[in-house]
């Protein structure tokens, strides 16, 4: 009896060892026939290995996931046109960018061209050089969207793909491979069992979940098969849909890596300084609070304290706040609008037991933003005035402009300061750019509301604007569109 419990252990093991080898062997066999078709149908292995420049001509639409100027879908699309060029020999980038909504505004080029590449805003006509130009990880994103050049890396890298496996999508059988890549995770390549033709891939980023890309429109050109569209899919959204509208194969592309000479060419910019947790009294009584990017407004009432401004890390902020005004409660706790990146702060007011204040069309939001969708909240039509013996605050929808149908601004008439979120900020003292269609109709939108302030605080940047500042940005761009 032993002898054949013994026997069976051993022939279990061999069966298992033996099933691992295989499952290896039979996923390298798989995936290079797979390949071998793969190939046949983009062009054949010496057309594809000819391909070492291309440039793609395209139109985009992006689609600003909760980030709208509305609370829920349809989500606001922002479109963008644009160009990218590659040379694969020479390690040469281009990508173009341009808005073509109204409410943005930008018109911008990268070059990376080895001791040559640059960064060219042409709105502010400036260049500035790139210290550490990287082709692999700019040029990333464009080869990652384009199937012909994932599968010229598929071929070079065949050595370290895999079989994954077969998978239905749309109704159709595909075949999956993976592909390492030189930046970020490996991808996930599907092939039609069909026509061989790639048609979705997936990456997955664990802290950020699963992004994707489908492939649609194949169209022969050059005996190669090109994609005339695709969608990006971000955890099951549409996050971007893109045109491509014209493909140039094989020819030289250094006409793309020059620039206007009449631009101003800036010095390489200081590496960003590290900006810690700290605190500024603007005035009296008054903080403006933060660090890395995201700042809030704590204002002395006289038994209590109103803080405004939602983004990331209000606890921190608030302790700061304790450190000089420790006996008075926070009462109100201000949303200024429902931007994603802007109503983390409820979780922490309500968790404090502080009344959450926002406009009326975001209280959906801003209760499901925490767990506790009974707290306390209270909701502004279009204006609020907080008053008592030492301070007048005056919350004021300024909406609609541009970035949100409704947005709260906190104005302080008598010490005539400000905090508004996302509408105008400097990035460092003095850097002054011409405003895009968002900070001018919010310079409208204050004169309208008759909020007269000299000191601008922003919800990302610690910089104290003016509103000479403002006017300043304002004539900029009307001086470039004139
Ligand atoms: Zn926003």
């Amino acid at each position: 009896m032993k002898k054949i419990l013994l026997l069976l252990t051993i022939s279990l093991l061999l069966s298992h060892s033996l099933l691992a080898q295989n499952l290896t062997q039979n996923s390298v066999d798989k995936m290079n026939a797979v390949l071998e078709k793969v190939i046949e149908a983009y062009g054949g292995a010496d057309r594809i290995n000819q391909l070492q420049t291309m440039s793609v001509q395209f139109n985009d639409a992006n689609f600003a996931i909760n980030q709208s100027r509305r609370p829920g879908p349809p989500w606001d699309e922002n479109k963008t046109s644009g160009s990218s060029h590659i040379d694969l020999q020479q390690m040469i980038f281009v990508t173009n960018n341009k808005s073509e909504s109204p409410e943005q505004n930008f018109n911008n080029t990268t070059i990376i061209n080895n001791e040559q590449s640059y960064q060219v805003n042409k709105q502010a006509k400036t260049v500035i050089p790139i210290a550490q130009p990287n082709f692999l990880n700019t040029a990333g994103p464009f080869i990652r969207v384009t199937p012909i050049m994932l599968i010229k890396q598929l071929m070079q890298r065949s050595q370290s793909s895999h079989y994954l496996g077969e998978a239905n999508v749309d109704g159709r059988n595909h075949d999956v491979l993976s592909l390492v890549m030189e930046v970020g995770p490996a991808i996930s390549l599907y092939f039609d069992q069909k026509n061989h033709m790639l048609t979705r891939s997936e990456r997955y980023i664990p802290a950020f979940g699963l992004i994707g890309y489908r492939f649609t429109n194949y169209k022969e050109q050059a005996g190669m098969p090109f994609n005339q569209s695709f969608e990006l899919i971000i955890n099951e959204e549409i996050n971007m849909k893109r045109q491509n509208l014209s493909y140039t194969i094989n020819k030289p592309i250094t006409e793309q890596t020059k620039y206007d000479t009449s631009f101003n060419v800036l010095p390489i910019p200081e590496p960003a300084q590290p900006d810690p947790l700290g605190r500024q009294e603007i005035a009296d009584g008054v903080y403006l609070i933060g660090g890395t990017g995201t700042y809030a407004m704590f204002v002395e009432m006289e038994d209590h304290v109103i803080a405004v401004g939602g983004t990331a890390g209000i606890p921190e902020r608030i302790n700061l706040l304790k450190e000089v005004v420790p006996n008075k409660p926070i009462k109100y706790g201000v949303m200024t609008h429902h931007h994603s990146d802007h109503i983390l702060g409820a979780q922490a007011y309500a968790d404090q037991d502080i009344t959450v204040v926002s406009a009326k069309a975001h209280e959906a939001t801003i209760r499901n933003a925490t767990d506790k969708p009974k707290m306390k909240l209270k909701t502004i039509e279009s204006e609020h005035i907080f008053k008592d013996q030492v301070r007048t605050l005056k919350l004021i929808d300024i909406g609609p402009t541009p970035h949100s149908e409704n947005v709260l601004v906190a104005y302080l008439p008598d010490e005539r300061i400000l905090f508004a979120a996302d509408h105008f900020g400097l990035q460092s003292p003095g850097n002054i750019t011409p405003a895009g269609r968002n900070a001018q109709e919010f310079a409208k939108a204050l004169k309208k509301n008759n909020i007269n302030a000299n000191q601008i605080l922003s919800a990302h940047s610690p910089i104290i604007a003016t509103d000479k500042d403002l006017a300043q940005s304002v004539k900029m761009a009307q001086d470039t569109n004139n």
